[in-house]
């Protein structure tokens, strides 16, 4: 029997402003895990610090929610603990591009099979409203009052030079494309970055709902083909018209960080069988 919604919310509720697009992100990712098919303890959220990353406390999955920046650190130790579990790291653009930016560089060579969301609303809305790296030029914010003087980051752009094989955009108000992109995204067998732009109406005043209606089509309105590498990087970088969401990379059969590793040390620790390992010359150490 598939999963309920009820099933997967824990009887947390969040205190996110009225608006923000957290709302449909965590119910998109709820709706993911009832189509997943896979039992809840089998997977865990782990998140950063940020509005969105109280995720874990309202899921009934196993959770960790760790320090800013962090969260793909802690990701990558779970998954290589048990390469069992599905793991779904959530972060905000702030923490994940920001303060963790340079775990992002480095799980994206690694290609774990792990799937990451980031709520990206182009500003750091827990800490109140200061400019972030996903911020438009010459956003005003607290930290940077005459208009941010740098160009946003492009993670798409980074995820796919950087290895990731899996790279979408996804909006959290088109619903049933977020939930179909995080569900493709988590059974593919590889690390998914899913940037997914939302809605912050407390903080950012630029990328409001109508900005997003006039400035967002569809990949698939583009005859686009997510296996051409070089199609899907000059797709990301265009700088001119409206701003594409949608997968944009897909690919399969590569070798995976975890795969490899725990090849070689010969499996992972949920699978060791610890009454062998014998701790006395480890510990004779420090007597
Ligand atoms: Fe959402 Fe922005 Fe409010 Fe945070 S500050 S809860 S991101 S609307």
């Amino acid at each position: 029997m598939p999963l309920t919604i009820a099933q997967v919310s824990s009887k947390e509720q969040p205190t996110w402003c009225p608006g923000c697009g957290d709302f449909g992100i965590m119910t998109a990712i709820k709706q993911a895990i009832t189509q997943l098919n896979v039992d809840l303890e089998n997977i865990v959220i782990v998140s950063g610090i940020g509005c969105g990353s109280k995720m874990p406390h309202f899921m009934k999955t196993y959770g960790f929610e760790g320090l800013h920046g962090r969260a793909l650190a802690v990701a990558t130790g779970v998954k290589l603990a048990n390469p069992d579990l599905t793991v779904i790291a959530v972060t905000g653009d702030g923490d994940g591009y920001g303060i963790g930016g340079n775990h992002f560089l480095h799980t994206l060579r690694r290609n774990l099979d792990i799937t990451w969301i980031i709520e990206n609303n182009a500003v750091y809305g827990l800490t109140k409203g200061q400019t972030s790296p996903s911020s438009v030029k010459g956003f005003k914010s607290p930290s940077t009052p005459n208009g941010a003087i740098e160009e946003p980051i492009n993670p798409m752009a980074l995820a796919i030079a950087g290895g990731a094989t899996y790279v979408a955009r996804a909006y959290s108000f088109d619903m049933p494309h977020l939930v179909k992109t995080i569900v493709e995204g988590t059974k593919h067998k590889g690390l998914s970055v899913i940037d997914t732009l939302q809605y912050c109406p407390t903080y950012n005043k630029i990328q409001t709902m109508d900005w997003f209606k006039q400035n967002l089509v569809k990949v698939e309105t583009l005859g686009h083909d997510p296996k051409n590498k070089a199609a899907a990087m000059e797709l990301v970088l265009a700088n001119s018209g409206k701003m594409p969401y949608g997968l944009f990379y897909q690919e399969e059969g590569k070798w995976t960080y975890e795969d490899t590793l725990l090849g070689i040390v010969g499996g992972s620790a949920a699978k060791a069988d610890l009454n062998s390992i014998d701790m006395g010359k480890f510990m004779a150490k420090y007597r």
